[in-house]
């Protein structure tokens, strides 16, 4: 059976990569990523959001967690995700929260640790139909990074699995449904963090969040959509 490496941020979409994970691998280890974000609030998140999956899976499959500190990188990123910079459009057509290649230095780093755990699966919550359009979550672009990696770790037998890549907001709750009913939708609305400015005071349907950033805004039109869904 496969080991797999879910890069966890505690995010809506790796708490439900993670629940993806755990129904199909047999050990499911995780790795996070300290860059420096404003919303650091979500590395606490992590510890209790694991303890909460792991909890409704019933098992003994979720293993070990390992947090990498990568502020050297989020220093250089100068995105407004790490420097206290407005967030907006930008004139490239990105968005200023866009951390120049993200996901492909999370998925190198996460690759290496894959190597020495033995794992051989990475799984990440990458998400092509993001309003964002970052050029790091595209299937393409993950593709690539999945023919790098088995050349550069001569590691033929290595995966890139994105569960999300096709799923809109309002799906990847459905997902969650799917994967562990009301009780894994209501403990990612509780325990996993989304918003940008880091508000954990204010407590709405979704989750919590200031319920004003755009990260906030999309969690909140997904969740309402994918209730418009429900009976
Ligand atoms: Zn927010």
């Amino acid at each position: 059976m496969s080991k797999a490496l879910v890069l966890f941020s505690a995010g809506q979409d790796s708490a439900t990569c993670l629940a993806w994970a755990l129904t199909r691998f047999q050990t499911v280890e995780t790795i996070g990523f300290d860059y420096g974000q404003r919303h650091r609030v979500e590395l606490d998140q992590r510890a209790p959001l694991r303890a909460a999956l792991s909890a409704w899976r019933g098992d003994d499959r979720l293993g070990e967690d390992r947090l990498v500190d990568l502020r050297g990188y989020g220093a250089l990123a100068e995105s407004a995700l790490t420097t206290d910079r407005a967030i907006e459009m930008a004139a490239d057509g990105l968005p200023t929260t866009f951390v120049p290649g993200r996901n492909l230095v999370f998925l190198a780093v996460a690759a290496a640790h894959a190597y020495r755990r033995g794992a051989d699966v990475l799984v990440g919550g990458m998400c092509e139909t993001d309003y964002a359009g970052y050029p790091d979550c595209r299937a393409e672009t993950i593709a690539a990074m999945e023919s790098a990696l088995t050349l550069g770790l001569g590691r033929p037998d290595l995966r890139i699995e994105t569960p999300l890549m096709k799923l809109s907001k309002a799906e990847t709750w459905t997902l969650a449904h799917d994967l562990g009913g009301d009780a894994l939708v209501a403990l990612i609305e509780e325990a996993s963090h989304t918003c940008y400015e880091g508000d954990r005071s204010r407590r709405h349907p979704w989750g919590y969040g200031c319920g004003a950033c755009p990260a906030c805004e999309l969690r909140a039109a997904g969740w309402r959509a994918w209730r418009q869904t429900r009976p």
